[in-house]
């Protein structure tokens, strides 16, 4: 098997340790020999930002690459900026929701989607086998800085939502950009959308002080104590380098990603009057049940953001997206979009509100998540054996072993990097989610055994 370099989000890695300058000279070589042409760089907050992207640049550069330095923007920034110049592509410096001493190198494709893996096998051989072009002094590239990116991007959201509708509602919100990227987007849509912001940790800052970048609930206690203190329409969370959003309601409440999923997936379909939805088979029923009412149809992938996007072309799919809350808008474009989700969000509630409830309008589902020891060679034997065990019942095999019932499911995946099943089940409530579980971890230990 040839050597593998990019993970399922880039290359990330400590900084220092696993994450350096060298390697990130090489990569920029790499890249900068695959691609060619005019890329555009861009960087979220973390304190080894400028240290990575220089790297990155100066290998960018002696592949003879053009390097249009963004600066400290969002993910989705970099991505709209190549989409829209048409660049040759695009490399975003960020470890996403990792904590603050690592960082990592992201790769976006000309067509402003995250690349696709046969690109970044074709990368990771130019960088192992170390064909870099080395041009000469008259060809090598050049670094110039670029301001405008984030504003274009901004407009171009505002096109799609009814702006108008938003700015007449007078709502306010509480916004937490977790010290990241998203403080250079979000606050100024707000401001251009005439939504009173209540902010928090929007100072971008690379030691994260406010909290750790992965907007879990046990991360936003600030957040849900200030949406309740301020009476806020909702509150809205980014990770560190703002390609996803997850809401607070107005009373307070920690909103999954599946909720806000579900409740702009039936809104797009009911303006649409029709329309596929696209999610990985990890999401909540809850997607597919509100898609229905709304009269749509949902069409599952496998488990990853890249995947639900190149999909979501193939199918020409109206909206799509995980529930982490990474939601992606064709119309905008095919990546997880965090301040586009945040002005759908707004004009839906301007609209249809409050955000509580539409999110008790939203079916209500309980998850069971429980690992299952597996020795990696037994894998996928256990697999096949699973699917006949469930003959009976309607078991989808787009990701590992989806077992589907009418109410709930149970999904068993071989983790990439364990020795064990990931095993997750879905039901009305929580003891029958566990009971699903159970009953399946039962089945798996004879089949393992
Ligand atoms: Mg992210």
């Amino acid at each position: 098997m040839a050597q593998r370099l990019f993970g399922t989000n880039g290359v990330r890695g400590i900084i220092n340790k696993d994450m350096n300058v060298q390697l990130a000279l090489d990569l920029g070589k790499a890249i900068g020999t695959f691609m060619g042409g005019r890329v555009a760089i861009g960087n979220d907050s973390r304190t080894s930002a400028t240290m990575i992207k220089s790297a990155v640049s100066s290998g960018l550069m002696c592949a003879g690459a053009e390097v249009l330095d963004l600066g400290l923007v969002p993910t989705p920034v970099v991505q709209h900026y190549v989409k829209s110049n048409g660049l040759a592509g695009g490399i975003m410096i960020t470890a996403s929701h990792n904590p603050p001493e690592f960082n990592g190198i992201k790769c976006v494709d000309s067509d402003g989607t995250e690349m696709p893996r046969s690109k970044e096998e074709e990368i990771e051989r130019l960088y192992f086998t170390r064909s870099f072009l080395n041009k000469e002094w008259r060809d090598v590239g050049d670094l110039r800085q670029v301001s405008g990116a984030v504003p274009s991007y901004l407009a171009s959201i505002k096109r799609l939502v009814d702006a108008d509708a938003i700015r007449g509602a007078g709502l306010t919100v509480v916004l937490d950009c977790a010290n990241g990227a998203g403080a250079v987007a979000t606050p100024q849509l707000l401001e251009d959308l005439n939504v009173r912001a209540v902010t928090l940790n929007c100072n971008p800052q690379g030691s994260f002080p406010g909290h750790p970048s992965e907007p879990v609930e046990s991360h936003l206690k600030d957040l849900i104590a200030l949406v309740k203190d301020t009476g806020a329409d909702m509150g809205i969370a980014h990770d560190g380098d703002a390609d996803r959003t997850i809401f607070i309601d107005d009373r307070g409440r920690y909103m999954y990603g599946d909720k806000s999923l579900a409740i702009v997936a039936e809104a797009m379909v009911r303006e649409n009057g029709g329309g596929t939805v696209v999610t990985p088979v990890s999401s909540s029923m809850a997607v597919e049940d509100v898609v229905r009412r709304a009269g749509g149809e949902v069409i599952y992938t496998r488990v990853g953001a890249p995947v639900v996007s190149r999909r979501m072309m193939e199918v020409d799919a109206l909206f799509g997206g995980e529930e982490n809350g990474g939601l992606i808008f064709p119309l905008h474009q095919y990546c997880r979009d965090a301040a586009m989700t945040v002005a759908k969000m707004l004009e839906i509630v301007a609209r249809d509100g409050p955000l509580s409830m539409l999110v008790d309008a939203i079916p209500s589902y309980c998850q069971d998540k429980r690992k299952l020891v597996c020795p990696d060679e037994r894998k996928e034997r256990v697999l096949a054996a699973l699917v006949r065990y469930y003959a009976s019942q309607r078991v989808d095999t787009t990701d590992g072993v989806k077992i589907c019932y009418d109410d709930g499911w149970t999904l068993v995946r071989p983790s990439g990097t364990e020795p064990l099943f990931r095993v997750y089940s879905e039901a009305r409530t929580v003891e029958d989610a566990r009971k699903r579980s159970e009953e399946c971890e039962k089945v798996l230990d004879d089949l393992i055994g």
